[in-house]
């Protein structure tokens, strides 16, 4: 599933094709990708209205338009396609956007988990997805005493509670590996067992992966690449994530797949305490 740094990515390349332009029309083909509103309106709503910005919040791509935001999430597998309107529809192109310039902008999803909402831009912030939202990594009230509060009810292993999209939003299971690793902590901690000290450096080094792999367009995962290439170069820039049975980096002991929470977790014993 891409992490913060991909979907800043794909929201990036979306820019040069969407900024300033509007949809004519919108066909959906899976409905419970819509969320909210109804599928009827969804399609209607969306026609008409400039796109004025796009960002993301946590793992979500926005597109701002004029009176309404598009909110996308990828799940596991969605990515987006522009093809020429004559392009017959593939199996997987789900919902499908004619752009005012004739080409059309698709969004296809092998596994169907994606999700779109359209809900008006006043207010964003108070609606879901994003009221149960945590801060954004470089929020600047994301501080250790925020975390540490946070974290001083959790039972959870760390691992599990960095995944928690309500305490920080945007981190997934190959960023978790790695700021776990730089931070020299055990995912296995609980997460209330953390002091300050511990929640402030993982904050600390929340930003510092976050940021460089931002700055390197991601890591390259092949579900979320789109025909016109996000390629991120922060796969060679993985220490542990992905790792089994290679060197750790730091102590040069075997590095360990375990699983914590349903998740596959990657990390050095002998590093992380
Ligand atoms: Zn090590």
């Amino acid at each position: 599933m891409p992490e913060k740094p991909e979907v800043i990515t794909v929201a990036r390349s979306l820019e040069k094709k969407l900024l300033g332009r509007s949809f004519l029309s919108c066909q959906v083909y899976w409905n419970n990708i819509i969320v909210s509103p109804t599928v009827e309106t969804f399609e209607k709503q969306v026609c008409q209205q400039v796109i004025q910005k796009i960002t993301t919040r946590g793992k979500w791509i926005v597109l701002q338009m004029e009176k309404d935001s598009l909110l996308i999430h990828l799940r596991m597998e969605g990515k987006f396609f522009f093809r020429k309107a004559t392009c017959p529809k593939e199996k997987h192109e789900h919902v499908i956007f004619t752009l005012d310039d004739g080409t059309t902008f698709r969004f296809h999803d092998v596994r169907k988990f994606g999700k779109m909402y359209l809900l008006p831009n006043e207010n964003l912030n108070q609606r879901l997805p994003f009221k149960e939202l945590g801060y954004e990594y470089n929020d600047s009230h994301l501080t250790g005493a925020y975390l540490k509060k946070k974290f001083s009810t959790k039972q959870l292993p760390i691992k599990s509670a960095l995944l928690d999209q309500s305490i920080i939003a945007g981190i997934g299971n190959i960023y978790d590996d790695e700021i776990l690793f730089l931070s020299k902590i055990s995912p296995y901690r609980k997460a209330k067992d953390l002091s300050l000290k511990e929640c402030q450096l993982l904050i600390q080094n929340t930003k510092v992966i976050l940021e460089k792999a931002i700055q390197k367009g991601g890591t390259t995962i092949k579900s979320f690449t789109s025909e016109e290439g996000v390629h991120g170069l922060f796969q060679t820039e993985l220490q542990v994530h992905g790792k089994k049975d290679a060197a750790c980096p730091q102590c040069k002991k075997p590095i360990q797949k375990v699983t914590i929470g349903g998740r596959g977790t990657y990390y050095c014993k002998n590093c992380q305490k």
